[in-house]
Parts: C-alpha cells; structure tokens; sequence
C-alpha cells in the first residue's frame, strides 16, 4: 500500500495492521524494520534508510490534519 524506497536501492513496504484508533485511520508498519526506521517529531516524520543513513524528512502541514 505504500512503499518506501531509498535513492541506494533499499526498499520496504508498510502494511495496514488491521488495528485502527478511535478516529477510525488504520495504523501501518514497516514490513521489515531492518531496513527503515522512523522517528516521529511534533512537526515532522524522519525516515532514515537503514542501509546507507540516508534521511528523509516528512513535513507536517496544520491543514492534513484530520
Ligand atoms: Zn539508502
């Protein structure tokens, strides 16, 4: 459903864990956490490739929220 792939070749995908939160959004992980790790900040998500230390940042905009 969503793939994360990084610019040296390294890719996993993120599953749908079936669990969903009060507001009815499903949660998702990584399917292989050897290969991708994320932080979670208060404005933004980290994604850090686990193979080369590569970053990417996902900015947090007020109007996605919801
Ligand atoms: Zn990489």
């Amino acid at each position: 459903m969503l793939q994360f792939e990084c610019e040296c070749g390294n890719r996993t995908g993120f599953f749908a864990t079936g669990a969903r939160d009060e507001q009815g959004r499903e949660y998702i992980d990584p399917e292989d956490d050897d290969r991708v790790t994320f932080m979670i900040g208060d404005d933004s998500v980290v994604f850090r490739c686990s193979f080369c230390g590569h970053r990417y940042r996902l900015q947090r905009y007020p109007e996605a929220e919801g």
